[in-house]
């Protein structure tokens, strides 16, 4: 992606987004397809972010979010490497109860797709690099924000200045502007880590994702291309820590301790990430002006794997809002807009944070009542069709007032 694009004059546009992560670029191409004017600043340089070091997640990519992706032409880049999910098996450790679920429940399409985040910035930051309209700030942050008559003006640490009609801060859990736009937030540390990274292994995983809850935190094992999978194992702080200072061979040896031997036998392949859990929920998500997006909005655990599919949802409606402003001449970042942007997100991302606040505090324990009642729960899943496909259908990002870019199959 070419950065010497970056303007050095003072510059006025419609939408300016703050952080250039998964959903700053997301939103950026939604609107960039449709032709509005923007800028995009990112403190950290773009190339940066896809060093193989930078990030060594994957994404559980569900189908709404699929098909928001294709929408923006990104998809045949992703594709690739995008795993179909078959089967998710949801689990107590040591518990014979559980829930599985199968794709041909719901059809033919699979639950879902595991994709390495590097791929989908990559295919993203391709997308973005097209776009004629878009003016990029990177290395750049936000130092001070003061509201005009007609506008933002955004002004950055290096001395440029941005104008806009809207800003969208998309700089994650912690976002600085944030802070800066004195908008509070509320924070629960889950005091653990997740431990992250891609395992190669024996036998074909077929399809299939697999959590377990374990009283320190759960487990999850997520299929990838090839004979591969990708862990997502939140432990309590401490044992991370001793887990943390093992040799791959010891760790492969924990994680099979967790895990069985399914898949055969299996290596570490690349490095292991580490990610503090805390929930950050911000107490609003629109200021005069401004729209949060993603995790800057609310950064929820990732027991469900449902973050960056809630943040898209939150980008195709303020997409979809900007676009519909834009296209009747109206402004895209004044009161009536950005209250509709609140009233149509401000649901989705409340019952998103207590399920999963929820699942993981029901979860985390090992306390013999809240046993007892979450196997009658799985149990009761398992055996009721219509609650189990409500479920799937939400897993998968089908539920709700959907944006329109994510209700059909708009291929690229
Ligand atoms: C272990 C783990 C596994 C997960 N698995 C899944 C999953 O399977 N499915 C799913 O949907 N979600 C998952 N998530 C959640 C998902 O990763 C996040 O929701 C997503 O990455 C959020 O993207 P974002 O762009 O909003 O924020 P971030 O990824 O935090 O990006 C913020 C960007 O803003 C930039 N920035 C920050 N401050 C500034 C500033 N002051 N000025 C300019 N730029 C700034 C940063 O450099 C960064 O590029 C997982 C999360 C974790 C921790």
């Amino acid at each position: 992606m070419d950065e010497k694009r970056a303007v050095a004059r003072p510059h006025r546009v419609e939408v300016a987004i703050a952080g250039g992560g998964l959903t700053g670029l997301a939103l950026a191409a939604a609107l960039g397809r449709a032709g509005t004017c923007l800028a995009l600043v990112e403190q950290a340089p773009l190339a940066s972010l896809v060093e193989p070091e930078y990030d060594g997640r994957v994404t559980a990519v569900a189908r709404g979010s699929q098909r928001f992706l294709a929408s923006l032409g990104a998809w045949p880049a992703i594709a690739p490497e995008a795993e179909p999910i078959l089967e998710i098996v949801v689990r107590e450790a040591g518990s014979p109860v559980g829930v599985h679920y199968d794709h041909r429940e719901v059809g033919n399409e699979p639950l879902g797709w595991i994709v390495p985040n590097r791929t989908l910035r990559l295919a993203l930051q391709t997308t973005i690099a097209d776009l004629t309209d878009l003016d990029l700030f990177t290395p750049a942050r936000i130092v001070a924000a003061e509201t005009g008559t007609g506008g933002l003006r955004l002004e950055l640490a290096d001395g440029r200045a941005i104008e806009t009609a809207l800003l969208a801060v998309c700089e994650g859990r912690l976002s600085p502007t944030r802070e800066l736009l004195g908008i509070g937030d509320r924070r629960f540390d889950y005091r653990q880590l997740a431990i992250v990274c891609t395992l190669r292994h024996e036998r074909p995983h077929r399809g299939r994702a697999v959590e377990r809850f374990f009283p320190d935190g759960p487990f999850a094992i997520l299929p990838m291309r090839g004979r591969r999978s990708s862990i997502v194992w939140a432990l309590e702080a401490e044992k991370a820590a001793a887990v943390r200072a093992l040799d791959d061979r010891a760790f492969a040896a924990e994680v099979e301790e967790r895990f069985g031997d399914l898949l055969g036998g299996i290596e570490i392949e690349g490095p292991r990430f580490y990610f503090p859990l805390v929930l950050v929920e911000s107490e609003r998500i629109t200021a005069p002006r401004v729209a949060l997006v993603g995790d800057a909005a609310r950064g929820i655990h990732p027991i469900a794997g449902q973050g960056w599919n809630l943040a898209l949802r939150d980008v195709a409606a303020l997409a979809e809002v900007v676009e519909e402003r834009l296209r009747l001449g109206l402004d895209p970042g004044d009161a009536s807009a950005l209250d509709r942007y609140a009233a149509w997100r401000s649901f989705d991302g409340l019952a998103l944070v207590s399920i999963c606040h929820g699942i993981e505090r029901l979860f985390s324990n090992d306390v013999g009542p809240l046993k007892l009642l979450r196997n009658l729960g799985l149990g009761l899943v398992e055996r009721l069709p219509p609650a189990k496909r409500f479920f799937m259908r939400h897993a998968m990002g089908l539920v709700g007032e959907l944006p329109r870019s994510m209700r059909s199959a708009r291929s690229a």
